[in-house]
Parts: C-alpha cells; structure tokens; sequence
C-alpha cells in the first residue's frame, strides 16, 4: 500500500491547527460537503477502519447521497459540516468488514457496483478482476446487493466492465452507463440514480462522457478531491479516496481541504 509520503507535514498542519483556520475563513466549519471514497477493507484494516468511522461521527453529519443531492439541487441552507461515504467496486471482502461497522454505527453508505462479475464464469471474473484492479478479488453477487439494499444502503453503478472512459468510444462509454443502471435496477427493483467513474481523474473522465452521463444519473462522482457546493457540476463532484490504514492526523488532512489545491489544474487538463 502506498504510505502517504508528506505523512508529518499533513500531521502538523492538521495537529497545528492551520487547515482548521483556513477552513473557518472559507466557512466550510459551518457548512461543508465532502464524499468519501474507499475500495476494499480488508480484515486487518478493521480496527483502523472503525476509529475513522467514529472520528466522521463525532465530527460530521452523516448523510446519503439522496440527502446531498437534494442539499446540492434545492440549494438547502445551514446543512452543517456532512460526509457521504461511499465505496467503489464492490468488493466481496466488505460484506464482513465495513458492512457490519457502518450498521454497528448506524452510518449510511452508498456501493458503486461493477455488473460485469455477476453473470462472469469463474475464469471471466478472474481476468475481469486481474485487468481493472491489477489482481484477483471477489465481487458481490445479486443476493449479497439485494441484502445491501434491504440494510438501508444506496447501490450505484460503476459501469458494467470498470473500462477508463476517455479510452473507449463515446457510444461504448454510454452502453456502459446504460447497461450497468439497467442491471442493478433488475436486481433491486428501484431506481439507481448515482455513477462513480472508475478511477475518477483526470484522464478516467472525458468532457463527452460528462455530457451523456445526466441522461442515466442524477449525480456522479469523480476522485478529485474537493468541498461540493451549489457550484459544483453534478455529473463531476468531488471525492477523496481514503485508505483505511490512515492514521486520523492524514484523515483530517485531507477530509479539511488539504490537498485541494491541485483539483482546478487537474479537472482543466481533463481531455475532451
Ligand atoms: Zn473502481
């Protein structure tokens, strides 16, 4: 895993209490949105996890996507300082690990799911796995995103086959829109209203594909990192891709703007 490299810079601005000053003088201590974005939680990350989780309770409103959207959309004012958490892929290993925290903790949580694995054979799965994420992992199957849904947690679709978007055709990105949303809502018998694009940067997110994706979503998600407000395009709002093993320091460094300021160059590079 890749240790956060400035580890005792991001400490002492957020321990000195600089980032809570900048943060203040933007007003985001009154008001702020942010989205958080995990992969997999895998057993020995569980203690490390759930001290993070706890840190967002006792500092955050908590809230669902449907909760920020409609905060975003109808311009709701005075909505305090709120995390949405989200995770992408849909790893299998989660329905042991963050599943039962988020319910011990009673915090709400949005799934970005792939449809590929669902209906790949054995040896489909493994190459699906080995070519999006780099090696082999398990996915949730149809029961275990029905049993998520039934939990009170929202399922949103990631595309069907995890591809780089910019890097397939237009007409194949919006199958991958379509598809992906059309599955999931066999499965669960609702709406999904919410897209993740995989990998979420800068060169994961064409100007195109941000064009078509409002015909399938009411939102969707990038990983640049970053405070949402009414402003914020709602077919690229800001996400920051969190690690586990995170000790809190790192945590707040970046859930308090820390690494912001590269987002506007990032998302001005982004290719059409
Ligand atoms: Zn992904």
């Amino acid at each position: 895993m890749r240790i956060f490299p400035k580890r005792a810079f991001a400490n002492f601005l957020a321990d000195s209490g600089i980032l809570s000053v900048v943060s203040f003088i933007r007003g985001h201590h009154r008001d702020s949105l942010r989205v958080l974005c995990y992969h997999e939680i895998n057993q020995e990350d569980v203690d490390a996890f759930e001290a993070q989780l706890l840190y967002y309770k006792s500092n955050y409103r908590l809230i669902t996507l449907e909760q920020l959207l409609d905060i975003l959309v109808n311009g709701k004012k005075d909505y305090g300082r709120c995390l949405a958490v989200t995770f992408d892929d849909g790893h299998k290993v989660n329905m042991s690990t963050a599943v039962p925290l988020l319910k011990k903790h009673a915090i709400p949580a949005c799934f970005f799911l792939n449809t590929k694995p669902l209906s790949a054979s054995d040896r489909e799965h493994r190459d699906f796995s080995v070519k999006a994420h780099q090696r082999e992992h398990e996915f949730v199957d149809a029961d275990e995103i029905r049993a998520l849904r039934d939990s009170g947690f929202e399922i949103g679709s990631h595309t069907h086959s995890h591809p780089a978007m910019p890097g397939i055709g237009i007409e194949e990105a919006e199958e991958e829109l379509r598809r992906s949303k059309e599955i999931l809502e066999g499965i669960i018998g609702d709406k999904v209203k919410f897209f993740a694009f995989p990998y979420g940067g800068k060169s994961s997110i064409s100007r195109s594909v941000l064009k078509v994706v409002g015909k399938y979503y009411d939102a969707a998600f990038s990983t640049f990192r970053g405070f949402n407000t009414a402003d914020s395009d709602l077919y690229c709002l800001y996400r920051d891709v969190m690690q586990p093993l995170w000790p809190l320091s790192t945590v707040r460094y970046y859930i308090e703007g820390g690494k912001d300021g590269r987002t506007k160059k990032k998302m001005a590079s982004m290719r059409d």
